[in-house]
């Protein structure tokens, strides 16, 4: 397939799973997949469309009952064995991720246990589902609850976190007794054919949980317009997300959405620039730019604004640009052409308005699809990256004066998904935490990321949470059971 080494060859798989069997799709039509730092096809996948749709679905349907009727501690001991088997296999997962997706090996890694991480909380979460007893409104009445898991379940999820989008739905899916059938983005499937293999290698029963690839168009519609299907997660763009709520009405599906984001991330006066500029890194530059909590926005109060800018520069020129398996490499290429055009026109379009550049400002000279790591200052609210998403590694600097000015401009879009603010004033974080609009706060923190908490949006970056007992509601019904 390609120079890097995958010690364990048969977590490359080329197949869709479904029912616990590897198959092609109808017609035997398939799809290419590249490696978006060389351009090489390093594989095909099966184009599935509605008759693959359907079959997976009646598998997750025909593995429900049983798998419902397991104790909580028999799902969690197999969630767990999965959870143990992504760690063995870190390395060889972390070769697929990267040869897939891009981005650093070294994240990669971080991917595959932070992915690994969702398996392993959920696997303990799932004893939890914890219901409740309320007084009755009459003597002798009792209002119980029980949780019940809410079915068939289907989840479509994006490029740029190909592993840890899939078990944070599949872990809390599992854990609460619903199957699931997962449909990974067509620019990295193996990674989501691998949790497949070792889904059953775990001893997780066929149907529990199946992997299709293809035309994202026809399994979307095959999902929505199945009635069996009573729950679908989505990770992705607002505008798909839109589109699928909106196709999960005819049926009444329940939707969680984890959608797009513009993060700002405001550094006031008081704050601790070099632990800042140690946040602002990482948030901005891991994936390249290409996280849905990524900054977008970064806005910096007059009295440290060159301060910060100078500190900020001299941390993005330590940065490496390069393929993801060379050493060293920070900055890996974005996933494809269309990705570089539109960073490439949002630092075009913030040149003409009047910003300044003061590190890169251009596609990089490997060509492809790498991008030199900016920095513009003089940037202003009317300028298109604060409207959309950039997704890709260019910081961008907006100058404010005062408090309210600064959460006036952060709230100042239709996404509310992550937002980050560095200050060392008590008084300042209370205020400020409660102000801005947005599921998810850094407060002097710049990675935000974890298990155990739950992770989500508000305004047009979605609905629900993943992660934590948050989580597993979201696959739970709650039943009222009146007592007389
Ligand atoms: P995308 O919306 O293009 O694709 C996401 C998934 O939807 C893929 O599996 C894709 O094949 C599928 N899809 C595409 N068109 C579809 C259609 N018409 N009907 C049904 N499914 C369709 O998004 P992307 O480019 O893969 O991912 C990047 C986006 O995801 C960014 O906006 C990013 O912010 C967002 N994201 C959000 C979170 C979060 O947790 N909020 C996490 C990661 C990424």
């Amino acid at each position: 397939m390609t120079q890097h080494n995958i010690k364990d060859s048969d977590l490359f798989r080329q197949q869709c799973f479904i029912n616990g069997q590897w198959c092609d799709a109808e017609g035997g039509a398939t799809l290419d997949v590249d490696n978006p730092a060389t351009g090489e096809i390093i594989g095909t996948v099966p184009r599935m469309a509605e008759e693959g749709t359907r079959q997976a679905i009646a598998a997750a349907d025909n593995a429900l009952p049983a798998w419902r009727d397991k104790t909580a501690e028999e799902r969690g001991k197999l969630l767990y064995a999965w959870y143990e088997l992504m760690m063995a296999h870190q390395d060889d997962l972390a070769t697929i991720m990267t040869l897939e997706q891009g981005k650093p090996f070294a994240e990669s890694k971080g991917e595959i246990a932070y992915a690994a991480s969702f398996l392993k909380w959920f696997a303990e979460e799932a004893r939890r589902a914890y219901g409740n007893t309320i007084p009755g409104a009459r003597p002798g009445q009792r209002i119980v609850v029980i949780k019940q898991p809410i079915g068939v379940t289907a989840a479509i999820t994006p490029w740029n976190f190909p592993s840890s989008m899939i078990t944070r739905k599949a872990g809390a899916a599992l854990a609460a007794g619903c199957t699931m059938v997962v449909k990974p983005a067509s620019a990295t499937p193996y990674s989501a054919l691998a949790l497949g293999e070792l889904a059953t290698r775990a001893g997780i029963p066929a149907g529990v949980i199946n992997v299709i690839t293809g035309s994202a168009a026809a399994i979307s519609t095959t999902i929505t317009q199945s009635p069996v299907v009573r729950k679908v997660s989505f990770t992705g763009s607002t505008e798909v997300g839109s589109q699928l709520m909106a196709q999960c009405a005819e049926h009444i599906q329940k939707v969680s959405l984890e959608l797009g984001g513009n993060a700002p991330f405001i550094v006031f006066d008081d704050a601790d620039l070099d632990k800042a500029v140690e946040g602002a890194i990482a948030s901005k530059f891991r994936n390249t730019g290409q996280t849905c909590v990524c900054v977008n926005r970064f806005l910096v109060q007059d009295g440290v604004h060159d301060a910060f800018v100078e500190k900020l520069a001299a941390a993005i020129n330590q940065l490496k640009v390069g393929d993801g398996f060379e050493d060293g490499v920070t900055q890996a290429p974005l996933i494809n052409q269309g990705a570089v055009k539109k960073v490439i026109e949002h630092i075009e379009d913030a040149k003409s308005k009047g910003a300044k550049v003061v590190l890169g400002g251009a596609a990089h000279e490997r060509g492809g699809n790498f991008v030199q790591p900016t920095l513009i200052t003089g940037a202003t609210q009317d300028m298109e990256f604060c409207h959309e998403e950039t997704f890709g590694p260019l910081a961008a600097v907006i100058r404010f004066q005062d408090e309210q000015e600064a959460i006036q401009l952060a709230n100042d879009t239709p996404f509310g998904l992550a937002s980050y603010f560095y200050s060392e004033n008590i008084h300042r974080v209370w205020r400020v935490a409660e102000a801005l609009e947005a599921g998810m706060v850094g407060i002097n923190e710049g990675l935000i990321s974890n298990a155990a908490a739950p992770f989500g949006g508000v305004k047009e970056s979605g609905l629900g949470r993943e992660g934590s007992h948050y989580g597993m509601e979201e696959y739970l019904e709650a039943k009222y059971l009146c007592m007389g």
